[in-house]
């Protein structure tokens, strides 16, 4: 593979590899090619402790940053390019939240301590897969299967639970590794404990799956997503195939968002104390939120109506609300001919609200006070009384016009 011949990556490989000391790639980089998958950033493993990574960084003229020191994580920066170098670690406790590890130069500890089989492969610096824990046939067969005891690795860290479900998603076939599906069922309960930063960031990578729907299912058949979305439990995952097929038949890029939106019933409230749970930024809430929306999806709506909710509200909520209807309608399109009728409809509307250009309202503060208001809190009301008129007579009224009314107002 083409990024495996990189300079760069020989280079830190070289560096590492010297002197007694030993450095594999691992994890998703080596699980991807392995699979012909492209592979986006590069992790590195060694048996060197991360001052000794540095201490060889400085000697090579290597921009070496402490990017996690305490987990044994240096940052080697070869060509522009991160490569994430980290110790190798054994666990010394856990308690199902965070670990306590130790340094270590035990390949086969190392590869223990990680989740998934498929995870858990080195390439050494020739290119080689070293394989302590079955890994390659599960990359074969596409098994995602925990290391180990199943229970006792979900005991050490919860998240791994969302994991197994997320790395399913992407990486899976079939059904998922039965030991680990029936583990994952019996510690459900223990999400709770979780943070809501670890949980939504998990989340949000296992909604951007190609086609989250399999892994769904799964995750409702044994009651692990009830336990981190119990709204999804009345409104259900269905509108997940068709959102899907309308993303790829649209070529809509996956969205994490729209597809937990699809999942969650559009209720205002619910839809915020879900916001607040999962701790989203407030640009995700903003989208999440906009499925509660009922305004951009109304039949009755004029080409000028829509317009003007356009201008009041922006274009981004209501671009994720017609992509939402559109995904449902688009389904069920296939066996209702009014659905169809109203995906057309959809259709036409969200390619107005992407198209849409934001109309400059010509007018602005210097303007009322030249007209002769005192510049203070009523040059602001004035103007807004204004742009209110403008908006209502759906942009039409040109500078000229605005000013002469504004004239009449203030005389
Ligand atoms: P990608 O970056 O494509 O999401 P990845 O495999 O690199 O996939 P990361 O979350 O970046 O996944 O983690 C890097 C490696 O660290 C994993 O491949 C796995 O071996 C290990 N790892 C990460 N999180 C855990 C965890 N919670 N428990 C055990 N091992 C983990
Ligand atoms: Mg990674």
């Amino acid at each position: 593979q083409a990024w495996f011949r990189d300079p760069a990556l020989g280079r830190i490989l070289a560096l590492l590899n010297d002197d007694g000391g030993e450095g594999r790639v691992v994890g998703g980089a080596v699980r991807n090619s392995l699979m012909g998958l492209p592979v986006s950033d590069i992790d590195i493993a060694t048996t060197l402790t991360p001052e000794i990574v540095m201490e060889r960084a400085a000697v090579a003229g290597v921009k070496a940053v402490p990017t996690g020191l305490q987990h044994g994580t240096v940052t080697l920066v070869v060509d522009g390019k991160p490569f994430e170098v980290t110790t190798l670690r054994t666990d010394v406790e856990t308690d199902g939240r965070r670990a306590k590890v130790a340094f270590s130069t035990d390949w086969k500890a190392d590869a223990e301590r990680r989740d998934l089989t498929i995870n858990a492969l080195y390439a050494d610096a020739n290119g080689e897969v070293v394989d302590l824990v079955g890994g390659l046939a599960d990359i074969e067969t596409r098994n995602i299967r925990f290391i180990g005891d199943a229970a006792r690795r979900i005991a050490e860290d919860h998240l791994r639970i969302l994991r197994f479900f997320r790395f399913f998603a992407y990486y899976g076939s079939g059904r998922p590794d039965a030991e680990g599906l029936k583990a994952c069922a019996a510690a459900r309960a223990k999400l709770k404990t979780l943070s809501a930063e670890r949980v939504w960031s998990e989340l949000r990578k296992l909604l951007g799956a190609a086609d989250p729907g399999r892994a769904l299912l799964w995750m409702r058949q044994v009651a692990v997503l009830t336990e981190i979305l119990p709204e999804s439990e009345r409104w259900g995952i269905d509108a997940i195939p068709s959102l899907v097929a309308t993303e790829k038949a649209l070529g809509w890029a996956p969205d994490p968002l729209l597809r937990l939106a699809a999942i969650v019933p559009p209720d205002p409230v619910r839809l915020g104390a879900l916001a607040a749970r999962l701790k989203l930024s407030n640009a995700e809430a903003a989208t999440l939120k906009a499925w509660a929306m009922t305004a951009p999806v109304n039949d009755e709506l004029s080409p000028a109506a829509f317009e003007r909710l356009l201008y009041r509200n922006g274009p981004d909520g209501i671009v994720t609300r017609l992509k939402l209807a559109l995904g449902v309608a688009r389904g069920k399109a296939e066996v209702d001919l009014g659905e169809m009728a109203r995906s057309a409809r959809l259709g036409k509307l969200l390619d107005q609200a992407t198209t849409w250009k934001k109309p400059q309202f010509p007018v602005n503060g210097g303007d009322v006070i030249a007209a002769g208001i005192a510049s203070g809190p009523r040059v602001g009301e004035l103007l807004a009384v204004l742009e209110n008129l403008w908006v209502e007579e759906n942009f039409a009224s040109d500078r000229a016009t605005l000013l002469a009314r504004l004239q009449e107002h203030t005389r």
